[in-house]
């Protein structure tokens, strides 16, 4: 059972995605890139080295939904003739073409971004969501955790790793310790947790953070001896990242810690200060990056929340 990566442009700031093709019956593709007109041409000729057309897919397996990873998928299944599309049931947005814009902005409020930002961010969201086509909830199944996909000669085990996105898999061949990560595991950049609903109380936000590192420790467990990620080149020593991305994360934490000032400040002030001259299309990134942080600090008690005039404020802790 091989995994084939191909690489498909994006219009986006982090640059060309990896999807990867296993060439055995049943024919598969785990992720499928933006839509545009580059990244199905890439695809196309992708699939043409290994003698596959489009309409020879026979399953489609989302890591998340992300534009550049399940943009295409809609396209992909209609051409392939009615695939299988498989996707984790906490993956909202445009896997239903729900965008919860209600949800994120009471979220984006209580954390005290100002409205005229929360508009400029649903204006590069705007820009963002052309690059990928809706499902009906009949349209694809569910991905379980622990489920494995049987091909002619092996399967990929469904790990849930949320923490990039709530719904966000790994994909991982026992055999040989092979892990298909999407973004949960990139070579060169820590992933961004991204602010998000909770799937279970939309009212809540998904603690990212803390669910990251446990799934990060999640694939630790399986000891892999390769990743391919969502971007860039594949992780040979998964030991070495791991123990990258913890120190990263806990230096961040410490930052964030030292940011949260004694008469209290909310999540938009403290990620005003840790990216001050961050432009519009990173702003929404900046916020998901601060509460993520001031999430799990809290959660680990080394910060104080209060609700003031419906917006968090955190509050360094006075005995400290
Ligand atoms: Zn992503
Ligand atoms: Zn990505």
């Amino acid at each position: 059972m091989r995994i084939i990566p191909i690489s498909l442009p994006t219009p986006f700031y982090i640059g060309p995605v990896n999807v990867y093709l296993i060439a055995e019956d049943p024919i598969t593709i785990i992720d499928t890139g933006p839509k545009t007109k580059e990244a199905i041409e890439a695809l196309r000729e992708g699939l043409r080295r290994v003698r596959i057309r489009v309409s020879d897919i026979r399953r489609i397996v989302l890591t998340h939904a992300h534009e550049d990873h399940c943009g295409l998928a809609r396209s992909l299944r209609d051409e392939a003739k009615d695939a299988e599309v498989l996707v984790h049931k906490w993956e909202t947005g445009h896997r239903v073409g729900r965008l919860e814009y209600a949800e994120h902005r009471t979220l984006l409020e209580r954390a005290g971004v100002p409205t005229n930002e929360i508009a400029g961010m649903r204006k590069v969201y705007e820009g963002v969501r052309q690059y990928a086509d809706s499902f009906k909830p009949d349209e694809y199944g569910e991905l379980r955790d622990e489920e494995e996909l049987e091909f002619g000669t092996g399967s990929l085990r469904v790990v849930h790793t949320p923490g990039h996105t709530p719904g966000s898999c790994s994909f991982v061949r026992e055999a040989d310790r092979t892990v298909i990560a999407g973004d949960c595991v990139l070579k060169r950049i820590t992933p961004n947790p991204i602010l998000s609903p909770d799937p279970i109380d939309s009212s809540k936000r998904f603690p990212s953070l803390a669910e990251y590192l446990v799934s990060l420790a999640r694939l630790r467990s399986f000891a892999p001896t390769l990743v391919h990620g969502g971007h860039g080149e594949p992780v040979h020593d998964f030991e070495e990242l791991f123990n990258r991305y913890f120190r990263a994360i806990r230096e961040r934490q410490a930052e964030v810690i030292r940011l949260v000032p004694k008469a209290g400040a909310t999540p938009w002030e403290i990620a005003s200060a840790m990216f001050p001259a961050t432009d519009d299309v990173h702003r929404f990134l900046a916020v998901s990056e601060a509460v993520a942080h001031l999430d799990l600090a809290h959660s680990e008690g080394k910060i104080e929340l209060e609700f003031g005039d419906g917006k968090e404020v955190y509050r360094r802790i006075s005995s400290i």
